[in-house]
């Protein structure tokens, strides 16, 4: 079994989710008391969170490659940054690594195209939503088209990641906004949704609504078991 390097901390709620799946795939994979190699660095999310607001994404790429730094030494096959929004940072990354990065956005599209879809309807931060290094490698490297919610729409949904799921806060009223902007796509002629954010599926899952779901943390912990067991 390969070796899997989890950076994690983006929130720490969703990197505990990235291990359960991981291990609980492990063990259905190898059965008995198998569980995942892995080599784990936690950052702080709130030095993160803070950059991330103020734009300084400079910054914040020398923190992602700095964590790297300290775990060089650490052996390890392959690198899981588990978030979405700080894939941004990812090729920088990828270019003072010897080892390659499970890329979270690859990985869903391959999903994606494996279901025969072609229009995917995101729900992400806003960063991601509104800065183009993630649709540009969707619509480019992977032929998607992609549709994100309305301007008022992403602010809520961007505000209930930070304020609430990323601070392990689950409220049934945030859900219900969720579920009405999730209605709203479906109205739009939305046929899936993706949860393109890792906190989204602690507040909505697939009995949330009709429309099916597709969860990126889901995914990018199978493809990383997917290559540790390969
Ligand atoms: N984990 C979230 C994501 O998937 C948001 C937190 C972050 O900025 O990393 O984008």
């Amino acid at each position: 079994m390969k070796t899997i390097w989890l950076l994690w901390g983006m929130s720490w709620e969703s990197s505990l989710e990235y291990y359960r799946i991981i291990n609980q795939l492990v063990k259905a994979k190898l059965w008995w008391l198998h569980s995942a190699k892995c080599v784990m660095y936690s950052v702080d999310f709130h030095e993160i969170e803070i950059l991330q607001h103020q734009w300084k994404w400079d910054e914040l790429t020398k923190i992602m490659i700095k964590a790297w730094e300290f775990l060089e030494n650490a052996w390890a096959d392959m690198l899981v940054i588990c978030t979405n929004t700080m894939h941004k940072m990812a090729e920088d990354m990828q270019k003072s690594l010897q080892i390659p990065i499970v890329h979270i956005a690859d990985a869903t599209a391959i999903k994606i195209k494996s279901l025969w879809l072609q229009k995917v309807w995101l729900l992400w931060t806003k960063f991601t939503m509104e800065q183009d290094f993630y649709s540009w490698r969707l619509r480019k490297q992977h032929w998607l088209d992609i549709i994100i919610p309305h301007v008022d729409q992403r602010q809520v949904v961007h505000d209930v990641i930070y304020n609430e799921l990323c601070q392990w806060k689950v409220y049934d009223e945030s859900k219900k906004t969720y579920i009405s902007i999730i209605n709203d796509l479906q109205e739009q002629w939305a046929e899936w949704v993706i949860l393109w954010c890792t906190e989204i599926p602690l507040l909505i899952t697939q009995d949330d609504t009709l429309l099916p779901v597709l969860d990126t943390t889901y995914i990018h912990a199978e493809q990383a078991v997917d290559l540790a067991l390969s």
